[in-house]
């Protein structure tokens, strides 16, 4: 027997409705490169109807690829919408890719147009020629002065000569692709991971639940995550959904520039990696940052010295989420549940750390990489994260890299190696390829990191494996000390060996300037590695625990 409920379809075009008839008053701003635009979600609305005549006019084809090579921006937003709700597929372009990688994907994705921010013609510019697929390239003026090459048309001018698009959007099948954002390409080259009107929805409605970040109507969201990065961690579309204001910080990405935001507009929820929130520590204190709800941190492990940090001085802690393009990339939240509540304020510290529990409709096992069983909840067992869901890529676009990060059954190899508890709060140990295999034994570097960037005079850690003939891969850490401080080599080993086991101690400690970063600003180990390469240690005796 079947149901009888009406079968439609899960598509954006429910998202540009939704905004444009019940949040027409509420308001997107912009920081631009000169100032500060506003403009209503019912002006946003109209342009977006405009940008969907615009696709039409510059010929973009009726599934065609349109690239944004942006900030986050009020404009890329009236994109964000355009592409999708007539059809096409959105494909944002990571602007901090290597040149080479930028035109691979765009040449791989077959980009039609591609939407360049003014300030940014400096770096796509002199890839253009190289981008065959690209018929038209479009400036959106952000107010920078940079050049504007010749035959490159003008958005807003493309804008004020359409006529607006003034029927209902419709995408027939939700399975349509809405979306694609390529991995980082931290190992080969970026895979293109291809989101349907479906997973961005049911996503999008997954952001608004209240164990997730709980948007709603009352919340005014400011994404620091780029709207490159995993379509920004899913907020453009959930604030659209739930009605949420928008602040959206443009081209000035500096920690003062996001801290005045965000006290200037009351912002309440918002979201970036750990490194944006280390470089704005310093500077909390000098703004009214008492509105703010959620500060959402992933991207990569969260440091709980850094999430205590803002607790004692903003008053709230950062909200750690787990996640991959490839999950859309809401996969885990650490959002506090009721079984915490009596532990103490240190304890829980201790469950921010972590990544957090799945959300819903996210399927979750560990798997031992060399038996391929699946390993218990129980906090102790560890292996693979494996991941399944409706918003989980299932191939990459193309077949790119041959399904080796798809099992048989299905589900997403993560790559990303932890333990849960029986909550299903998962710990994150580290990345396969980053582990440190000491004699056949895991050592996790992202908890040695932890443990080291918990020293009050450090400001970042991370730690590689360097080669030891006789443990195959020995432990070093390479230690960026706060401004002003001085620490040793010694003093470092002295403070960590309390806190975790003899063998894991590091055999030798480098202290660097800053620990290089990739283009989403996560820790670069392979550029670490590189330079580390030549390290021989003997490493200890023995694996005795003490
Ligand atoms: P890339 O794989 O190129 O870095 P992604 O942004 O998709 O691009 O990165 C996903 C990876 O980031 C995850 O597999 C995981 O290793 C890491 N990551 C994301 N969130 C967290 C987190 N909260 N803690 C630890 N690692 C994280």
């Amino acid at each position: 027997m079947l149901g009888l409920m009406q079968d439609r379809p899960l598509t954006l075009p429910h998202v540009f409705h939704r905004a444009e008839q019940y949040f027409a008053h509420k308001t997107v701003v912009t920081a631009e490169a000169d100032g500060e635009t506003s403009m209503t979600i019912g002006e946003w609305a109209g342009r977006v109807r405009r940008l969907a005549t615009v696709l039409d006019t510059l010929g973009v084809s009726a599934d065609g690829r349109v690239g944004t090579f942006c900030w986050n921006t009020g404009r890329h937003l009236e994109l964000y919408l355009a592409a999708p709700c007539t059809g096409r597929v959105l494909h944002t372009l990571n602007i901090r890719l290597f040149p080479e990688q930028l035109v691979y994907i765009v040449d791989h994705a077959e980009d039609e147009v591609v939407f360049v921010d003014r300030s940014l013609i400096p770096v796509i510019a002199p890839l253009a020629a190289k981008m065959g697929t690209v018929r038209q390239f479009v400036v959106i003026d952000d107010g920078a002065d940079a050049e504007v090459p010749e035959g490159w048309l003008d958005y807003e001018e493309l804008l004020a000569a359409a006529e607006p698009f003034t029927g209902t959007f419709v995408v027939e099948d939700e399975n349509t692709a809405a979306a694609m954002c390529y991995t980082s390409g931290t190992t080969g080259n970026p895979k293109g991971v291809v989101y349907s009107h479906r997973s961005a929805v049911l996503h999008s409605l997954i952001t608004l639940t209240a164990d997730a970040f709980a948007l709603s109507e009352r919340d005014v969201v400011l994404p620091v995550v780029p709207m490159f990065h995993a379509n920004s961690w899913g907020l453009p579309y959930g604030c659209l959904l739930a009605g949420s204001d928008l602040v959206m910080p443009g081209p000035n990405m500096t920690p003062q520039a996001i801290a005045s935001l965000l006290a200037r507009h009351r912002v309440t929820v918002t979201g970036g990696v750990p490194t944006i929130w280390m470089g704005m520590l310093p500077m909390v204190g000098d703004h009214d940052l008492s509105h703010l709800r959620m500060i959402v941190c992933g991207g990569s492990a969260v440091p709980r010295s850094l999430s205590e940090s803002y607790r004692t001085t903003v008053g709230i802690p950062l909200t750690q989420a787990w996640g991959m393009t490839e999950t859309s990339p809401i996969a885990t939240m650490s959002t506090p549940r009721s079984h915490h509540d009596a532990l103490t304020e240190d304890e829980r510290a201790d469950i921010r750390a972590r990544q957090g529990q799945p959300v819903p409709f996210v399927d979750m096992r560990l798997v031992d990489p060399d038996s391929g069983e699946v390993q218990p909840w129980d906090d102790t067992a560890t292996g693979e994260i494996q991941a399944a869901g409706p918003w989980i890529a299932k191939e990459y676009y193309r077949g790119e890299g041959g399904g080796a990060q798809y099992t048989e059954d299905g589900w997403l190899r993560t790559g990303d190696v932890g333990t849960g508890d029986r909550y299903g709060f998962v710990r994150l140990v580290d990345r396969t390829k980053d582990l440190i295999k000491s004699g056949g034994e895991w050592i996790g570097s992202v908890e040695l990191e932890n443990e080291i960037m918990a020293h009050p005079k450090v400001a970042e850690a991370a730690v590689i494996a360097i080669p030891s003939e006789k443990w195959v891969e020995r432990p070093l850490a390479c230690v960026v000390v706060k401004p002003g401080e001085t620490l040793t080599g010694e003093e470092v080993i002295e403070f960590l060996t309390p806190r975790v086991a003899k063998w894991w101690l590091p055999d030798a400690v480098e202290f660097i300037d800053e620990v290089p970063k990739t283009s989403v600003g996560k820790f670069s180990k392979k550029t670490l590695r590189e330079k580390f390469g030549g390290y021989q240690v003997a490493g200890p005796t023995s694996h005795e625990p003490a």
